[in-house]
């Protein structure tokens, strides 16, 4: 089973975006899509749209809504089935909603965030030899000449959209264009946001946290593939944990599945993980991870009751702070309203 992401980036000009983007891209196996570059190989192709395109590009302008959203969700449409990451779209609340309208899912948004006088430091200092296409920066990679190319000794000049004032204003459009989409994604709860002053520190942050999206998901499925197996074996009523484990009619572990409707969920109120053998035994333990081959009891279940307790020992610092009420620590509930509130938590929201 291997975790589709379907990521955006979003960050400033001179924020760093296609060194981050490309090691998101070499590191996860995504495909980059950044509308900037459809359209200018549409431009460079002279296509229709190219042609349609061209000179509000030149110009920095932003194509129509509309017109973009159907590029972008055309390529789209082509990786539909594989990780992707895209760059430079959306760009507009529109443009947002488009997405959400197609049913688009966006597993996690990454705001790049560098301080704009660093940005501004590091554009007013970069120098190009337009040519050869090599770029210089006077701080910390100077031409071995002043002011020359190191291959051809020819002239660098400095591009005039990196001066230092036009920068800033670039800055300034920019922060006005991606607040309401920091807003829009901070609400849906997949933007994070990532603060440093170079890529390097701030790569780590943003694979660490794309690495922990991706064991997310892949539990995730793990765990709808195995309830579904559960469900799909449920009326033959062979004793099998939610990971698929099996014991032997006589062991003492041997799951008693029988007396809940619903059956074990694997979150039954526990920070379990995917891999964890939950089994309910007629020792009337609930067991999982935490020591020992099958972990300390978090929670025991008394099946002639039926009630769960809460065992009040180690296990219980395990216990999912969204599942857990200390005011009702040591309480127990019936098997019943336990089944209604889990149900009830996992399912409603
Ligand atoms: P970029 O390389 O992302 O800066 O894009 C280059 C140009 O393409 C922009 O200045 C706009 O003219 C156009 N463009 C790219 N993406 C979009 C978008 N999402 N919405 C509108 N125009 C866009």
């Amino acid at each position: 089973m291997s975790s589709k992401l379907r990521l955006i980036i979003l960050g400033a000009p001179g924020s760093g975006k296609g060194t981050i983007s490309s090691r998101i891209v070499r590191d996860f196996k995504v495909s980059h899509l950044s509308s900037g570059d459809i359209l200018r190989k549409h431009i460079r192709e002279e296509t229709e749209l190219g042609l349609k395109v061209k000179e509000l590009v030149s110009r920095g302008q932003l194509v129509s809504d509309d017109l973009i959203t159907k590029v972008v969700l055309a390529e789209l449409g082509r990786l539909s089935s594989t990780s992707w990451l895209l760059d430079g779209f959306p760009r507009t609340l529109s443009q947002c909603k488009a997405l959400d309208a197609k049913k688009v899912p966006v597993d996690r948004v990454i705001n790049l965030n560098v301080p704009f006088d660093v940005i501004v430091n590091r554009l007013k200092h970069r120098w190009i030899h337009p040519p050869s296409g090599r770029v210089y920066n006077l701080e910390f990679n100077p031409p071995k000449s002043p002011m020359r190319d190191d291959v051809t000794g020819e002239p660098l000049i400095q591009r005039s959209d990196d001066r230092e004032d036009v920068v800033l204003q670039r800055l300034k459009i920019y922060e006005k264009q991606v607040k309401p989409l920091v807003d829009y994604y901070t609400s849906k709860k997949v933007l994070e946001t990532f603060t440093g002053n170079t890529s390097d520190f701030i790569w780590p942050l943003v694979k660490t946290n794309l690495q922990a999206l991706k064991a997310q998901k892949h539990a995730a499925e793990t765990e709808e593939h195995q309830l579904a197996k559960i469900d799909s074996t449920s009326s033959s009523k062979e004793p099998v944990t939610h990971t698929g484990h099996k014991y032997a009619p006589d062991d003492f572990r041997r799951v008693r599945f029988e007396v809940a409707e619903k059956k074990v969920s694997p979150n039954w109120g526990i920070d379990l993980i995917a891999q964890d053998p939950v089994v309910v035994c007629n020792e009337r333990i609930v067991w999982s991870s935490g020591g020992g081959p099958l972990g300390h009891p978090k929670v025991f279940i008394r099946l002639d009751a039926p009630e769960i307790h809460d065992c009040g020992y180690s296990g219980r610092k395990f216990i999912h702070k969204k599942f857990y009420d200390p005011s009702k620590h040591g309480a127990s509930i019936t098997y019943d309203d336990y089944l209604k509130e889990m149900h009830k938590q996992e399912f409603a929201a």
